[in-house]
């Protein structure tokens, strides 16, 4: 007598798609890209037309970088991440207006990104028009109120510590004084963070060497 066949088990339900990464995994994936980057090892050189055809179903990056418009800064070349990868937001001095942090929280309510990287730079143009006026040195240009202001209380912060290197110490604040703020400026930020699924870091690009620090 022929053994019955077992009926097929029946398929499991479909998985769910994969998870991206966890802002850990998405800060060790940035770190890994800006080594190979200083190393001389980055592949941005590969990027061609061809890989925006996986993304033109949505975007999934796995970092929001908020830095500095300065030409010498892009994130996709300092962290060696091509298409998809990396939510930028940038604007002289790294600093955030309502339209940035509204872009932030898109980035990760909508777009499920797990990580704000607030990235200063040292030789900051901005930083150091802050600084100037802070000295007394130049007045404040109306033009770039906008621009400068919101640098001024890192300027005021530096100076009252004891950092050997001012603008420096004035470049690490004022990214460390966005990051702190991005953390409380709304709700489902501070729910993410909360619940784990995001962190917000601060870091300071190296102008010379392009090594980028991360503070702690
Ligand atoms: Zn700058």
């Amino acid at each position: 007598m022929a053994v019955l066949e077992r009926e097929a088990p029946t398929p499991e339900p479909e998985a769910p798609a994969p998870a991206g990464p966890t802002p850990d995994q998405a800060l060790a994936e940035l770190k890994a890209g800006n080594d190979a980057f200083l190393r001389g090892e980055n592949n941005l050189g590969y990027v061609k037309v061809d890989d925006l055809e996986p993304l033109q179903g949505g975007q999934n990056p796995i970092a929001t970088i908020v830095g500095c418009a300065d030409s010498r800064t892009p994130p996709t070349i300092l962290f060696n991440q091509g298409f998809g990868r990396l939510f930028s937001i940038r604007v002289a001095g790294n600093t955030v207006d309502r339209r940035g942090l509204a872009s932030i929280v898109y980035a990760v309510k909508h777009l499920n990104c797990p990580l704000v990287v607030v990235m200063g730079h040292t030789g900051c143009g901005a930083v150091a028009a802050a600084e100037a006026i802070v000295d007394g040195v130049m007045p404040l240009d109306p033009s770039l109120e906008e621009m400068i202001v919101p640098i001024i209380p890192a300027v005021l912060e530096a100076r009252r510590s004891d950092a050997t290197d001012m603008a420096v110490r004035a470049v690490e604040l004022n990214a460390q004084r966005v990051a702190d703020k991005l953390r409380v400026a709304d709700a489902s930020l501070a729910d993410a963070l909360e619940a784990g699924t995001l962190k917000v870091v601060a870091a300071v690009k190296q102008m010379h060497s392009g090594e980028v620090k991360f503070l702690g």
